[in-house]
């Protein structure tokens, strides 16, 4: 320590340059009035883009608009507010897909409720502290409250323990190294030890056994059914085999609803199985999970609740905007030894530990967004029941979407478990996949909805998701009547 005497310089010219620098700071805490101001111009934005949102195309084949954002190069001075919207108009939201679109029908489409959007907003201007329960109690208990419903929602016990991460990707690196914590593995085992999942497991996955240094582990493919499900005979001989080889069981990876055809895997049959020999059990519902609000999927979903870990997105199934993933472990001390760590400059931090850990603790982030609020209000807002009337929509137009695409000539997949439909056009003559893949690229030109494809068995297939909330029965109509458009005009071309 550095105890300085005391100052005999005349502190004018000092303070004088303080309080020239503080002028200039001040412009980030606007007033009152320029903040009504700068509120306005973003809220004039954002109900006109709401407005026009049914008439705006889902998808625009032009990204150009995005390149513009270089020729508007940050510099010491500012910009008017309407200026950069406008360029965020043109070049971000118009570009590309529009998430919130009605007519997202591909991948697994996210959310993007309003509510949320008002709950980052009070999030960001409060700036409270998620990360540390000494600093947020109230962010903290918040998070705390929004994992015990999901949990309960899973049917896991009030002993697990979760968190609220980012996206499913995190939240699945973040089972994958309390499962790893829990087995004990150190590095010289991890190439003996075995990871077992269906070909159609997420890629997140993968990247997340390699970012937590397991890489080298091996991996099993699984036999799936004829519904691309994990086939429980074949875990179990895989496991025969390798522990025969020498080699350790670890870990098994089941889904909830695969990405690629909504596919959910014998969930309670491979609990049997993971508990009998000792594996961990994760299940992937980044997809599937907030279909448990429905008593209808308990028998498909049954199984999940005795999972040792289990990945939720709660901006896919609860329609919030993109930042937000869910894991939850059964086990709460797996997922503090992974994560909790200590360090002096926060040790006033410690003790209130005692209410509780943090999510600092259960999670490789320490200052996070003070994500519980974009999940908490809108549930408490609206209530449960809107959205479960909006999953149970979302599964009835999938089936309808089916019924109506095989009744214009498609061949269809499988009625689907959740809401992915495949399907494909097979022309009289030529190449199949190739008019296929024409078609997505015509639906794509066309615009009005955005559909995507997959490869099945190494048949190029095209697949439509519903699962954005602005999703109702005419857009399903005006999905069916751009592919037949599209049929149309490809044999048109064609014969
Ligand atoms: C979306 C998804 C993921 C990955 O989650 P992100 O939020 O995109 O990181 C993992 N598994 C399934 C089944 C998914 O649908």
């Amino acid at each position: 320590m550095v105890r300085t005497g005391a100052n005999h310089q005349d502190p004018t010219p000092q303070r004088s340059r303080i309080l020239r620098l503080e002028e200039a700071a001040r412009s980030l805490d606007p007033d009152a009035a320029e903040r009504d101001r700068l509120l306005r111009a973003a809220h004039t934005y954002a109900q006109d883009f709401l407005d026009r949102l049914p008439e705006t195309p889902a998808y625009n084949h032009d990204k150009s608009g995005a390149l513009e954002l270089r020729n508007l190069a940050t510099g010491p001075g500012p910009r008017p507010m309407e200026q950069l919207i406008e360029r965020i108009d043109e070049s971000v939201v118009r570009a590309g897909l529009i998430p919130s679109h009605a007519g997202h029908l591909a991948y697994i489409p996210g959310g993007g409720i309003y509510a949320s959007s008002l709950a980052d907003y009070l999030a960001a201007v409060t700036n409270e502290y998620a990360g540390v329960r000494f600093a947020g109690p109230g962010a903290v208990e918040m998070e705390d409250l929004v994992l015990e419903w999901m949990a309960r929602l899973v049917g896991f016990p009030e002993t697990a323990d979760g968190n609220l991460s980012s996206g499913g990707s995190i939240a699945s690196l973040v089972a994958v190294v309390a499962a790893r914590e829990a087995a004990g593995l150190l590095a010289r085992d991890f190439h003996r030890a075995v990871v077992y999942a269906s070909p159609h497991i997420h890629q997140c996955l993968h990247k997340a056994l390699r970012v937590a240094g397991l890489g080298e582990s091996v991996r099993r493919d699984v036999a799936v059914d004829e519904h691309r499900r994990l086939c429980p005979a074949s875990l179990g001989d895989a496991i025969a085999a390798d522990r025969a080889r020498g080699l350790q069981p670890w870990l098994v990876l089941a889904s909830a609803g695969t990405a690629d055809t909504g596919a959910i895997d014998p969930l309670a049959r491979i609990a049997d199985i993971a508990r009998r020999e000792g594996l961990w059990y994760h299940v992937d519902a980044a997809y599937g999970g907030f279909f448990a609000m429905l008593p209808e999927f308990r028998p498909a979903l049954s199984g999940m609740e005795r999972a040792d870990s289990i990945v939720l997105d709660p901006h896919k199934g609860m329609f919030l905007p993109y930042g937000t993933g869910a894991v939850l472990v059964r086990n709460r001390q797996a997922l503090q030894d992974a994560h909790a760590y200590y360090a002096a400059y926060m040790q006033d931090t410690v003790e209130a530990e005692a209410g509780g850990r943090s999510p600092a603790a259960v999670s490789p982030e320490l200052t996070k967004h003070f994500r519980g609020l974009r999940v908490w209000l809108p549930l408490l807002l609206h209530g449960e029941e809107p959205f479960r009337a909006c999953l149970r929509e979302k599964v009835e137009l999938a089936k309808y979407f089916h019924r109506e695409v095989a009744a214009l000539g498609f061949v269809v997949g499988p009625e689907p478990e959740l809401t992915v439909v495949t399907y494909r056009w097979v022309p009289e003559s030529g190449d199949a996949n190739a008019f296929n893949r024409a078609l997505v690229e015509e639906t794509h030109r066309d615009g009005r909805v955005f559909l995507s494809s997959t490869t099945i068995d190494g048949r190029f297939v095209l697949r439509m998701a519903a699962l954005a909330f602005r999703t109702h029965l005419d857009t399903i109509d005006l999905a069916l009547e751009v592919l037949r458009a599209g049929v149309r005009k490809l044999e048109a071309q064609s014969g």
